[in-house]
């Protein structure tokens, strides 16, 4: 049923990783069961990827199976979007332009899978995927059991949810809630987007958008936060942007091995010329041990390690 040694670079947006030692598409909720019931037979490890968007793979790769959903349908009844894990954002985004429905104009250029959002409640420019939940259809991996939610039940917070807390459950099907609007109005809040982004983002090489967390405010002293008053934005929360702490560290450009901190968002590093796992490690490192050097701030981890 497995394919064996698949490449996880050809997985992930930043062209980096091992070998997945066993891969699957399963594209049914049964196909889903079966290959979780023999992957717990074999007691192999499971990992559950959708667009690879944010995730750093190890060099030396995966000793499990790696089961990314190729659950992609989009159905739309009235104002309802029924769509699978496996959809792509950008897919979605499109589907609710083509139908005249608003709701999901912050997700124009967001990249990765539904799956991948959901666990994550993914945002940006003020609107998050909890803002549009009405259910989640998920599988328990363990018990192979399949699970209902509502949007209370799911738990979201910022960047969070049930799924990416407990890490049990795989993401199959979401139930979205959209008003219905104008096309126009809705095609130019996206490309609006979409525009923002690749002025900003260093879209010409491969990278997994932000590496770390920017730096919440809200539990500094305001002693400690008087020196960044100029520069603290809403995240949806008080925060110091770390790209802007990264640059003022003198990272920007900065390059190990195949990869660079990004001068044009520093908070970006991307693999420039077939960087490694290890030389990502290398400048995410570099880039806490100066920040906390400079301004005595720790920076946390965006992006996960698999
Ligand atoms: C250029 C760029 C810009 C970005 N901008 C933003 C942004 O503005 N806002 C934002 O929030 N994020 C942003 N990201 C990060 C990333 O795109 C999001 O976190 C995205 O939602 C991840 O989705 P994915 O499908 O790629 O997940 P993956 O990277 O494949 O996986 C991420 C996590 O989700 C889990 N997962 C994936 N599918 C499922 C599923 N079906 N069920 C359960 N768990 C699952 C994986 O196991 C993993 O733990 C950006 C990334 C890039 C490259």
């Amino acid at each position: 049923m497995f394919m064996h040694n698949v490449s996880l670079k050809d997985h992930s947006s930043y062209r980096i990783g091992g070998l997945a030692k066993h891969f699957y598409e399963p594209k049914t909720e049964n196909e889903f069961i079966s290959a979780l019931a023999e992957a717990n037979e074999q007691k192999l490890p499971v990992f559950i990827l959708g667009g690879g968007t944010n995730i750093l793979f190890s060099d030396s790769g995966f000793d499990g199976l790696v089961l990314k959903p190729a659950i992609s349908t989009i159905e739309i009844h009235g104002e309802i979007m029924r769509v699978g894990a496996g959809a792509l954002m950008k897919d979605v985004v499109e589907a609710s332009i083509h139908a005249g429905l608003s709701g999901l104009e912050w997700a124009g250029g967001l990249p990765g899978t539904v799956g991948g959002a959901i666990r994550g409640n993914a945002g940006a420019f003020g609107g998050e995927m909890k803002d549009s939940v009405v259910t989640v259809r998920s599988l328990d991996t363990k018990s192979l059991k399949i699970v209902e939610r509502d949007a209370t039940d799911c738990r979201f917070g910022y960047r969070t949810s049930v799924f990416k807390e407990e890490g049990v459950e795989a993401v199959l099907l979401v139930e979205l809630q959209l008003k219905q609007g104008n096309r126009e109005t809705i095609q130019s809040a996206v490309n609006e987007k979409i525009n923002y982004r690749n002025e900003r983002h260093p879209m010409e090489y491969p990278n997994v958008g932000s590496i770390f967390k920017n730096v919440d405010v809200r539990s500094m002293s305001e002693k400690d936060i008087q020196p960044f008053a100029h520069i603290i934005k809403q995240d949806p929360f008080p925060v110091i942007p770390t790209a802007y702490l990264l640059s003022e560290a003198g990272l920007k450009g900065v390059s190990f091995g195949g990869a660079m901190f990004s001068p044009k968002h520093p908070n970006f590093i991307v693999n420039v010329l077939d960087a490694t796992e290890a030389d990502v490690r290398a400048l995410i490192t570099l880039g806490k041990s100066a920040v906390k050097e400079k301004f005595g701030i720790v920076l946390e981890e965006e992006v996960m390690y698999v």
